[in-house]
């Protein structure tokens, strides 16, 4: 059977990541965080001391330095997860922090940012196989992909669920700045010139407001059952 393409879009913590990371598990696709890769470079640029404390970006150096951000996956036989690597060093833990979430709108919506990170992911999906998530997968990455799903849940539903992710990984947190940092994500992912996060036409729409893991994984695969069935 022909192996599908598979995007996976929405808005900040609304748990497309744990959703398409199950789903590629179960189908035996691979699964690419594209999130992780805005995120490793927004790390990158905070190492080299290129976001300044009032957040301006030093983008003529970060552009000058895109060739030297390296982004790979492998798989964690402990979590039976892909962790993500930075040049390299496991940056899984860092990558997650408020500091980074943070800053990475604004370096995502750099458009050589965005131009070099595409193209990676366009290199990882070229034989199919594949769950991506992130925002832009089923409108610019993969626009042929044969199941876009756009996720999306309630503020503060979705606030919710990434404060208590943080406390369990033992990070201190802030109810409020977890709701404040999604929403100006969300803001800021919606209206940049590059790639905006919207829903893609021909996507199928899930409201996860009040579903919980197992019944969303299931909503899942049966729309892959029921598009690979007729692609037959
Ligand atoms: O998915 P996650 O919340 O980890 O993504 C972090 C940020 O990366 C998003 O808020 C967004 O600014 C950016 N992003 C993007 N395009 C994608 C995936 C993520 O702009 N495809």
């Amino acid at each position: 059977m022909k192996k599908i393409t598979i995007a996976i879009d929405g808005h900040s913590s609304c748990g497309k990541s744990t959703m398409a990371k199950d789903l590629a598990r179960e189908i035996g696709y691979i699964y690419i965080d594209s999130g992780a890769m805005y995120r490793c470079c927004t790390l990158f640029a905070m190492q080299r001391g290129l976001i300044a404390e009032d957040g301006s970006i030093d983008t003529s150096t970060l552009e000058s330095l895109m060739p030297e951000i390296n982004v790979s996956f492998r798989l964690n036989p402990e979590t039976g997860r892909p962790d993500t690597y930075l040049n390299g060093e496991n940056v899984e833990h860092q990558i997650r922090t408020m500091e980074v979430s943070a800053h990475v709108s604004p370096i995502a919506a750099l458009p050589f940012v965005r131009a070099a990170m595409t193209a990676q992911q366009q290199e990882m999906g070229k034989e199919g196989g594949i769950v991506m998530d992130g925002r832009d997968i089923g409108t610019a990455v993969f626009p042929d992909a044969e199941m876009k799903v756009f996720v999306t849940a309630s503020d503060e539903i979705r606030a919710q669920r990434r404060y208590d992710e943080l406390l369990s990984k033992g990070e201190a947190a802030d109810f409020q700045q977890v709701l404040e940092n999604l929403r100006e994500r969300d803001r800021i992912d919606s209206t940049r010139a590059v790639a905006p996060l919207r829903q893609a036409e021909d996507a199928l729409v899930l409201d996860n407001s009040h579903l919980t893991i197992p019944q969303q994984k299931q909503w899942l695969l049966d729309r892959f059952q029921e598009i690979t069935a007729s692609n037959e």
